[in-house]
């Protein structure tokens, strides 16, 4: 075993897999901004209160970040989400709502990993500022939706909640905590302590002994205030509009504290184990106050791109995109013809590969037809002698001699002008 592997949680992401990912994001980009969303960057680390402002009942902030004293003092985390890092960055720059971003990137999470379940792992997610219009909630559910409609994905199911508002949801809280505290025997010693923590979270619990004492807790839907009510019904008239299905959830409660309102959750039906949630977000009204800005309605999701990638993997859709070369240049001469050759067709947009070395004919045609190219460019020393190359079609085997001069003119009349490839999902 070599001295150094990747560390539990983190991977390595191998071509053609890398080229997959980025078509995700490629494809996510293009479903968000065609609704008005514009990307944000936001730092990996930040001041450790960032975070913190996600609750101190989030087992994000209090079991699994990785935070640390850097070299000038400074309590840093590395982001465990983006929700609060652009959320901190309305309140320092201020744009005018509404304020609509998108981001992708890599969040960090000291959990155990597992198979779907990674310490370093990626999220695409928009979030909206400034917006308390339950339409909103709608088009930011139905952009998720679309998206996965989009990489070919069937097996999702939308799940929809209302957390009410503040009060609603304390009052609620503590309903719940007085059922499970009267229940509390029943609980493993794990739920007694979720308990004490955070009671929502012990709605979350897999354990099928605990099942019936969970079915029987308080709902929320009786803690509604008229207000979250009437919102959360529009929200459901909206999704029912736009012929997008969902199943109301009233034990969908979510792992940060933050949310207010409208809570959602995708989850697959090809992943098995516990880790079926693709992604999911919600209201945060809230959120902007407690990072020192004006109140502010804000509502966002993250989807999950590792996980998302591997319910992909389960219903066969969205595989890696061709890396396949149009070209390969062979050269039997000194490789200078292929150096110039590629160099030239490279410039006018075609995707080239080349044998490096001064290997023989059949070898490099051997090269030639495992790079998928559609065609081989020969350069042997006829041709070197004439200026000329022999254009070879890869699956047909028909040849024909062209004026070196002219190959670029003649190769972009066969395979057209190339732009990025996107996935063939
Ligand atoms: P959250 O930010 O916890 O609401 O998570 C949103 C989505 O990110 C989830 O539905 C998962 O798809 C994904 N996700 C969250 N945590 C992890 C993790 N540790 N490893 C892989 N994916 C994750």
């Amino acid at each position: 075993m070599p001295e150094f592997q990747t560390t539990p949680g983190t991977r390595d992401i191998l071509p053609p897999d890398a080229a997959r990912w980025r078509a995700f994001i490629e494809n996510f980009a293009t479903v968000v901004e065609r609704a008005g969303f514009e990307q944000i960057i936001l730092p990996m680390f930040e001041d450790l209160g960032v975070f913190l402002r996600l609750g101190d009942a989030t087992d994000v902030v209090t079991k699994e970040m990785y935070d640390f004293v850097d070299k000038g003092g400074r309590h840093v985390a590395l982001r465990p989400e983006q929700t609060a890092g652009a959320c901190r960055a309305y309140v320092q720059h201020h744009p005018v709502p509404p304020w609509k971003v998108w981001y992708a990137g890599p969040n960090f999470r000291y959990e155990k990993a597992q198979h779907g379940r990674y310490r370093q792992f990626d999220q695409v997610g928009v979030e909206v500022l400034g917006v308390d219009d339950p339409l909103l909630d709608v088009e930011v559910i139905a952009l998720a939706h679309e998206f996965f409609r989009l990489l070919g994905l069937r097996d999702v199911t939308l799940h929809i909640n209302s957390l009410g508002d503040a009060g609603d949801r304390d009052r609620y809280v503590s309903a719940l905590s007085e059922y499970f505290n009267s229940h509390s025997s029943e609980l493993s010693e794990e739920s007694r302590a979720t308990l004490a923590r955070n009671p929502l979270r012990v709605l979350d619990s897999k354990r099928p002994n605990e099942q019936d004492l969970i079915r029987e807790a308080p709902s929320i839907t009786h803690f509604l205030s008229d207000d979250a009510a009437a919102h959360f019904a529009m929200v459901q008239q909206g999704l029912a509009l736009l012929g997008v299905d969902f199943v109301v959830n009233d034990r969908l409660v979510r792992g940060l504290d933050y949310y207010r309102r409208t809570t959602f959750e995708f989850s697959s039906g090809a992943l098995d184990s516990a880790q079926t949630a693709v992604g999911g977000g919600g209201r945060y009204d809230g959120l902007v106050e407690d990072l020192g800005g004006a109140p502010t309605p804000g509502i966002g999701f993250a989807i999950g791109l590792d996980r998302t990638l591997l319910a992909c993997d389960a219903e066969a859709v969205f595989s890696a995109p061709s890396s396949a070369a149009d070209v390969f240049v062979v050269d039997t001469t000194d490789g200078r013809a292929a150096l110039t050759v590629s160099a030239r067709l490279r410039e006018a947009g075609q995707r080239v590969e080349r044998a490096y070395g001064a290997k023989s004919m059949k070898s490099q045609m051997k090269a030639a037809d495992r790079s998928g190219a559609v065609f081989a460019v020969i350069v042997g020393s006829d041709e070197a002698a004439a200026g000329t190359c022999t254009v070879r079609n890869l699956s047909t085997s028909e040849q024909l001699t062209v004026p070196r001069d002219g190959l670029v003119a003649h190769l972009a009349g066969q395979l057209g002008s190339r732009t990025p490839r996107r996935s063939n999902s």
